[in-house]
């Protein structure tokens, strides 16, 4: 019920009396008055004037069922929240839930990660009250295995044009999986599978983003950024995972259409941030530089080298800017 009272608070800039609630919800007075008392606990401004009733005055930047579902705009995506304060990984929880029999639409959401991964095992810093790591579980009746690769190139589309609602901030995609502010990464996308050569059990999208970091580990603070270091706004958490699902699904809704990225390709080709200009492609068989062109509908990256057009499609491969990392 608390997400429900939160919920009817925020839909108005003015006041809701504890009497409407209680005839909304079904609820005494006092079960209005607990549920208030534990949100101000939680943090929430909750001004309360006789007569009038309660307003709301400032929310936390706090990550939990209750404020993700009294904000929650999406039709599918995040049908089901888990919240957790501590994982070890959002993937590895939500593949759990997954083998477990969970839905569709079903999202992990952590406050911190202590075993957070990028690609190839690689680790992805995930402090607390900073950041945002979580997992959406799609179990997509008619996915053909070949095509689930691209779900990556979908959701950091999303992830873009989220954070350009959320926070202004305009941001690039470094093909496949990462949007990049000025030159550094402030978000990483690792998506897995589980399936038969032509079935698909189920996909789960990792998005991990760095939101209100203010330093970074020695290690990666030459490429990694936040929101708030780059914009120096403190954006709610919460809006903004709203806000990835909502484009999401939109992104989703494209791709599902055609099975291909040929109704996002040319978006998608704005963001890339090699676009036009000299990368290393760095293919355990053979690396090799060239031009970033854009990319294909399959979503593979197209590379102009001084001799032919290659066309790269992403899993073992990186790439770089030929001065750095972008
Ligand atoms: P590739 O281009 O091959 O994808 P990548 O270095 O971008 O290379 P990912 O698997 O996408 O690889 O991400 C993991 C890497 O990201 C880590 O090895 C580390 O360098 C960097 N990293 C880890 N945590 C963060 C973070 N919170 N923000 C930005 N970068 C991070």
């Amino acid at each position: 019920m608390k997400s429900e009272i939160l919920a009817a608070l925020r839909e108005t800039d003015g006041y809701v009396s504890g009497q409407e609630l209680c005839e909304k919800f079904g609820v005494s007075r006092t079960a209005v008055w607990k549920a208030i008392n534990q949100l101000k606990k939680e943090g929430y401004e909750i001004e309360a004037v006789t007569n009038r009733g309660y307003h709301i005055l400032s929310v936390p930047d706090l990550l939990s069922e209750n404020e993700l579902n009294s904000i929650r705009r999406t039709k599918w995506a995040g049908s089901k929240i888990y919240y957790y304060d501590v994982l070890d990984s959002t993937n590895v929880k939500a593949n759990h839930l997954a083998e477990e029999g969970a839905e569709h639409g079903t999202l992990v959401v952590a406050d911190r990660q202590e075993a957070g991964r990028g690609r190839r095992g690689r680790s992805w810093n995930s402090p607390a009250h900073t950041g945002i790591f979580m997992t959406l579980l799609l179990k997509p009746e008619n996915i053909l295995p070949n095509n689930a690769s691209m779900l990556t190139l979908v959701a950091a589309l999303a992830v873009a044009r989220a954070v350009k609602r959320v926070s202004g901030l305009e941001s690039g995609i470094k093909w496949p999986n990462d949007i990049v502010v000025n030159g550094k990464k402030i978000c990483g996308i690792l998506t897995e599978m589980s399936a038969q050569i032509d079935y698909v059990n189920h996909i789960i999208i990792g998005i991990g983003i760095n939101v209100q970091n203010e330093e970074f580990p020695e290690e990666i603070k030459d490429r990694a950024t936040s929101i708030y270091l780059e914009s120096g706004k403190r954006i709610h958490r919460a809006e903004l995972i709203e806000a990835v699902w909502e484009e999401f699904e939109d992104c989703y809704e494209h791709f599902m259409e055609t099975q291909d990225l040929s109704g996002l390709s040319a978006e998608y080709d704005r963001h890339l941030a090699n676009r036009n200009a000299k990368v290393r492609v760095i293919d355990p068989k053979e690396p090799f530089e060239g031009v970033a062109q854009g990319i294909t509908a399959r979503g593979e990256l197209i590379v102009d080298t001084w001799e032919s057009r290659k066309l790269v499609s992403s899993g073992e491969v990186s790439v770089r800017g030929i001065y750095g990392y972008v």
